[in-house]
């Protein structure tokens, strides 16, 4: 799969308190990408980073389809703070001095308002605004640039839970025309709901990287390789109990209730299979995400 981004090795520290340690991943293209955490993991320092803010003590990240980080320095994508929009000018007054300074011209300003539902709102001051309603035009204002990587920094901090489900569906409505979001969040419960990938870290580090359907799931997870490929491909596709997720060095699989890893390495061993690998991927991120929800 294609990445946007991606972040290797990236190490910060604050004189004694080290903010990032050694972070890794990459973002998929066309993904809404969690940094999930609890306050104080990083999450800040790291988009920092990402966005030129910040310069990493060690380590390096690339925006893959930009030749340097201009977009980045720019900023026209990222929200990592409320902007500090105008009481008296309207949403479409004050969505025009962000394009001022954003240099992308009005173009996208009536599309913006109408995908976060404020159109109909657009000549109202911005003061008489509801939270969430501020929030979607700070949202709005990262839509009027032709930007196809987007990053929120807690975008449903503060709102209730009309507010928060509105500005969640909000970002899979943007992610479905294409873009690639980019979202830290403290909250378990968003990153489950919204995001496709994640990455989760604790005190700067990474504990956890992968889809969220896989981190999150209930069923068990197996990676499982053979020193025969084909002949574990054939059997894995003709038992019943198992659903074949993915397959690289190794096959990611599903088993059901029906079938257990000791009856599966049986069945191999009966097959003259040799297993060179055998994980149960579950259990270990299981307990590393129950941490993590525990701190948080
Ligand atoms: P998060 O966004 O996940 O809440 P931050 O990136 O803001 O985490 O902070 C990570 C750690 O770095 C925390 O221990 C925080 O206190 C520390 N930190 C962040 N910014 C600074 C700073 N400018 N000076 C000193 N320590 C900082």
């Amino acid at each position: 799969m294609k990445s946007v981004l991606e972040v290797q090795s990236v190490s910060k520290s604050y004189n004694t308190i080290k903010a990032l340690n050694d972070i890794s991943f990459e973002v998929p293209k066309g993904s809404i990408f969690g940094i999930l955490g609890p306050n104080g993991s990083g999450k800040t320092t790291l988009l920092g980073i990402l966005l030129n803010i910040l310069k990493p003590d060690s380590g390096s990240f690339r925006w893959v389809d930009y030749q340097d980080n201009n977009l980045a320095r720019k900023k026209n994508w990222a929200l990592i703070e409320t902007p500090n929009f105008y009481p008296y000018l309207d949403a479409v007054q004050n969505l025009k001095i962000v394009a001022e300074i954003k240099q992308c011209g009005n173009q996208l300003i009536e599309s913006a308002l109408q995908q976060t539902g404020l159109y109909e709102r657009r000549f109202s001051q911005f003061k008489t605004f509801s939270l969430g309603m501020k929030q979607r035009l700070a949202i709005a204002s990262t839509l009027i640039s032709q930007a196809d990587i987007l990053v929120y920094d807690e975008p449903t901090n503060g709102l209730d839970p009309q507010g928060i489900a509105e500005i969640r569906n909000l970002i899979i409505d943007i992610r479905n025309q294409g873009k690639t979001i980019i979202l830290a969040s403290h909250l378990l419960d968003e990153v489950e709901k919204v995001c496709t990938d994640m990455v989760i870290i604790k005190n700067g580090k990474l504990l956890i990287y992968g889809p969220v359907a896989e981190i999150v799931s209930d069923e068990e997870w197996i990676e499982i390789a053979a020193n025969n490929m084909n002949s574990l491909e054939s059997l894995l596709n003709n038992h019943p109990g198992v659903t074949v997720k993915s397959k690289s060095n190794f096959f990611v699989i599903t088993i059901d209730k029906s079938l257990s890893v000791e009856e599966l390495s049986k069945l191999c061993f009966q097959h003259q299979i040799e297993l060179t690998h055998l994980n149960q991927r579950k259990r270990t991120l299981e307990s590393k995400f129950i941490e993590i929800v525990k701190q948080s």
